[in-house]
């Protein structure tokens, strides 16, 4: 690490759980964030000042007057642009050191799997159970992390799911494919915007943890935001035994 990154990491290198080793590992990191709205914008902003080394933005929509609202990585003058390109100039602005990859795609189960080559970390920003269900399975085959989060209204949840830890549960066993809850978005119910503020900047952390090791992540909890009342709680999960993604078939 030279001189100029001494000093621009250095409240992260101060921290005795970081330090430069830790530091070192962010520089080294590879993570890939699908979706570049409410939440991906500050996991966006926040990953590549804390100095994730490469990111791989994942977003197949151009930006428009109603996201600007909440999603904070866009602004005025990128409206038309696509949302991976504003991003990207907004993370070159930030910290030019960063390495950035776009794909101004949707992603399904063949691009994914080209694109979590070399990946360490994955980060759900998209807003539909589909997309978080192919995630999973992707992510569960070449064992990396996920961080899971949602958020509508003055509501949100986020958890971690962790295939190289043998008692983590996968997204499937807490929301089985064939009942996916009825899709509600922030187009049809709307969304509060420092909410999707918040929990996209717990992705942020969570990801610094999971990369750096520090503390403990929220493997087999789901985290849920009530705003209205400004109440957190934690809900504990559990590995489902007949779960169709993460069951061991020798279980039967
Ligand atoms: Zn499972």
């Amino acid at each position: 690490m030279g001189d100029e990154e001494l000093l621009r990491y250095s409240r992260h290198i101060l921290l005795p759980e970081l330090g430069i080793e830790g530091q070192e590992k962010l520089l080294a990191s590879r993570v890939l964030i699908l979706g570049l709205g409410g939440l991906g914008s500050p996991v966006a902003l926040y990953l590549a000042s804390s100095g994730v080394g490469e990111l791989t933005l994942v977003d197949h929509d151009t930006v428009d007057l109603t996201n600007l609202q909440r999603q904070i990585a866009h602004d005025s003058a990128q409206l038309g642009h696509t949302k991976v390109s504003s991003a990207q100039s907004h993370i070159h602005r930030l910290n030019p050191a960063v390495r950035v990859h776009t794909h101004a795609e949707r992603a399904n189960a063949q691009t994914l799997n080209v694109w979590l080559n070399d990946i360490d970390l994955v980060i759900d920003c998209s807003d539909n159970f589909a997309t978080r269900h192919l995630v999973n399975r992707a992510c569960f085959e070449r064992k990396i992390p996920w961080i899971f989060a949602g958020a509508i209204t003055m509501d949100a949840q986020i958890s971690v799911f962790d295939p190289r830890d043998p008692k983590s549960p996968c997204f499937a066993c807490l929301f089985p494919a064939e009942l996916a809850p009825e899709e509600v978005n922030c187009a049809s119910l709307g969304v509060l915007a420092p909410l999707v503020g918040v929990i996209g900047s717990l992705q942020a952390l969570e990801a610094i943890k999971v990369l750096t090791h520090i503390g403990e992540p929220l493997v087999g909890r789901l985290l849920m935001l009530e705003a209205r009342q400004m109440r957190f709680s934690e809900m504990r999960l559990k590995r489902l035994p007949s779960c169709p993604v993460c069951a061991q078939p020798s279980m039967g």
